[in-house]
């Protein structure tokens, strides 16, 4: 089988080397890829976002799967041109990842199915979106509507910051997903991923992680794309994993289907968890960056077979192998990261930490200069072990991260640090 995948960070780093653990999988081209995929499969340069060139892309290689990582492109409908096209695609068409384009088609969803989610109001006009933040008072939480790379939310304290947040908002700071304004309840708890292949209304699913966006040791600093994560996640116990399933995820996938637009996928259902309770934060289109490196480390080979059984619509026959295992990401990124940071700076020491089937140096925003690898990104590296523990997972990740030798990059070392105790 000829394997593309789109994208270039270090999800798409993990999902090649799971294809490759797969010996179903004859070529693997990744684009635009980095300088690690590069190690281990051709990369090419491509828009990911343009359909009909990955459509025209995929027929020059004879390729027979394509696997969509980012969310770009699925929001660009890149999924329904190489569905339209006759090619064989793993996620879901333009109109079913409108769940994650925007959060007022979300929230309208969970109304219509009676999801437990926070309670919103949507707003196209700054001024009764301020009138109603004075009449619900803080905390209180402002979203852009849109796609705005994680930067879209606002978890303000004050009635201040939160009116700060949807001035900002309706200023354009996020270009098109600053037309709507959705503001909601703040909800308390503990918050987990919970990742579900869907094909229509059949689902499987594959994983449960958290992750930590802040910068720094302690839960502080400014939010990131994520510092690193661990699977499983101890508060998704199997009675929560159900809750949200009967709850959330089937009641919303069959809405999909009946309304035409049925989704396939991989979904992320970000939740919060209070007494047992799971409510909707967010979905996602496509699997999280980190918790992608911890989730293909875990399923190895099996994770091919189980997103082409779901592009496929043969997902009632599959069946997760689960080893009992732990896995965790940390990431290593520039100093400086999420604000302004150097590139180029060189990173040494990689050579020495061979990917095996426990341990794996995933890359992000890295490239190849002359003999070096470089940073070429914020997030540039994210070291991945598994263990029949998290603690021994933990232990493999910061024993390969210590053997970096990167002066210009940083970690955070408490990741884990809820499960841990
Ligand atoms: P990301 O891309 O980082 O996942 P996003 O832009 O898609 O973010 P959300 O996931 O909706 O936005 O919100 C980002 C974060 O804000 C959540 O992970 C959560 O920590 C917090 N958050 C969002 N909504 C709420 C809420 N109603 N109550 C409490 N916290 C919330």
């Amino acid at each position: 089988m000829n394997i593309l995948i789109l994208g270039g960070g270090g999800r798409e780093h993990a999902l090649a080397w799971a294809v490759l653990q797969n010996p179903k999988c004859d070529r693997l081209i990744v684009a635009p890829g980095n300088a690690g995929i590069a190690r281990i499969a051709e990369t090419a340069t491509l828009d990911i976002e343009d359909g009909a060139a990955v459509l025209e892309f995929a027929g020059e290689n004879a390729i027979d799967f394509v696997i969509i990582g980012p969310e770009a492109p699925l929001a660009a409908g890149v999924a329904d041109v190489l569905r339209a096209g006759g090619v064989l695609v793993f996620g879901p068409d333009k109109a079913a990842a409108m769940v994650e384009a925007s959060k007022a088609f979300t929230k309208q969803l969970c109304d219509a199915v009676n999801a437990p989610t926070a309670r919103y109001a949507r707003f196209t006009d700054a001024a009764a979106a301020r009138d109603y933040v004075r009449r619900e008072g803080a905390p209180i939480v402002v979203k852009a509507d849109g796609l705005a790379a994680g930067k879209g939310v606002v978890v303000a304290d004050d009635r201040a910051t939160a009116e700060a947040a949807i001035d900002d908002i309706f200023g354009g700071q996020f270009g098109d997903a600053s037309a709507e304004v959705v503001i909601e309840e703040m909800l308390r708890g503990e918050e987990a991923s919970f990742f579900v292949l869907v094909s229509g209304e059949d689902v499987l699913p594959i994983g449960t992680a958290q992750d930590h966006k802040r910068a720094y040791d302690g839960d502080a600093g400014p939010n990131t794309g994520g510092m690193g994560a661990y699977s499983p996640a101890p508060i998704m116990t199997d009675a929560v994993c159900q809750r949200a399933m009967d709850e959330i995820v089937r009641p919303c996938v069959a809405e999909l289907t009946r309304r035409g637009t049925p989704y396939s996928g991989v979904l992320y259902v970000g939740l919060m968890i209070e007494d047992g309770a799971p409510s909707l934060v967010e979905f996602n289109a496509r699997f999280g960056d980190p918790e992608c490196q911890c989730l293909m480390l875990r399923l190895g080979a099996q994770a091919l077979d189980l997103m082409q059984a779901c592009a496929e619509g043969r997902l009632s026959e599959m069946r997760v192998n689960w080893a009992n295992d732990h896995a965790m990401t940390v990431v290593l990124a520039a100093k400086g990261y999420p604000g302004s940071y150097e590139k180029g700076t060189v990173i040494q020491g990689l050579d020495a930490l061979a990917a095996t089937s426990s341990q794996a140096v995933f890359h992000a925003g890295t490239k190849t200069q002359g003999d070096d690898i470089v940073a070429a990104g914020g997030r540039v590296l994210a070291v991945t072990a598994r263990g029949e523990d998290l603690q021994e997972a933990r232990d493999r990740c910061y024993a390969m991260a210590e053997q970096i030798d990167w002066a210009d990059g940083f970690y955070r070392r408490d990741i884990g640090w809820r499960a841990l105790g």
